[in-house]
């Protein structure tokens, strides 16, 4: 009930925006006029996520918060008022209250519902997935900029660069315990490709260039498949 009242009253105020847009919009069917329009939809679109999400989350972690949990040691947790917490997502920032529960004999606690939907960072898993996405092939700034330019989202370039880190050590770990596990026996070897090329060809190669703050090793790798006649040229 509470998601539909609250999409209710954002769809007057959406229905406002997009009128008073086209007030103020001389020739709306220009390609200007639709490419602000589009602009304009997308951006209340977002919002009205936005919006939902935070309301909807907040309820789940107000119904979360209102159980009763024991600690390990059987007491039961205290719980001591809200805090908030503003995560940023993939629809903008929200911001949620969260009950923090202690144990008055361990002197433990934590918020369990954080655990509970296991946001560790203050971005959420999605966000962090498109960033990921942003940065395969491009550089820190050309990266924030794609993510800004696709979902309206600006991220420092410590938290890019925090969050790139982050994945690459998730990655080095999960192919780490693949290669363990097969050396180990308990996985195959990874089946090679079922039609050979008649040659490969592999060149390896290294410069310095100038990074600040020296000069570093710069290697180059070239792999050529193909056949001997398009190796021939
Ligand atoms: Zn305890």
């Amino acid at each position: 009930m509470l998601i539909e009242q609250t999409i209710e009253q954002i769809s007057r105020i959406l229905k406002e925006r997009l009128q008073a847009y086209e007030q103020k919009t001389g020739d709306l069917c220009s390609p200007a006029g639709i490419a602000g329009l589009e602009q304009e939809i997308w951006e209340a679109s977002r919002e009205v996520g936005r919006v939902v999400l935070e309301k909807r989350l907040q309820a789940l972690a107000d119904e979360h918060d209102g159980r009763n949990y024991s600690c390990a040691c059987g007491m039961t947790r205290h719980r001591k008022g809200r805090t908030p917490k503003t995560f940023v997502t993939c629809l903008g920032k929200i911001t949620i209250g969260r009950c923090y529960t202690w144990c008055p004999k361990c002197r433990q606690g934590s918020f369990r519902f954080d655990a509970a939907i296991d946001w560790r960072h203050v971005q959420s898993p999605r966000l962090r997935s498109w960033v990921g996405l942003c940065h395969q092939a491009e550089p820190y700034d050309q990266g924030r900029q794609l993510l800004a330019e696709l979902t309206g989202i600006r991220l420092s370039h410590q938290t890019v660069e925090a969050i790139t880190n982050a994945i690459g050590e998730h990655l080095r770990t999960v192919e780490s315990n693949h290669v363990q596990a097969i050396w180990q026996g308990a996985e195959e070897f990874p089946q090679g490709p079922e039609k050979l090329p008649p040659q490969l060809c592999v060149a390896i190669d290294a410069a310095k260039a100038p990074c600040r703050p020296d000069w570093r090793d710069v290697k180059v790798a070239t792999i050529l498949v193909g056949g001997h006649e398009r190796l021939a040229k």
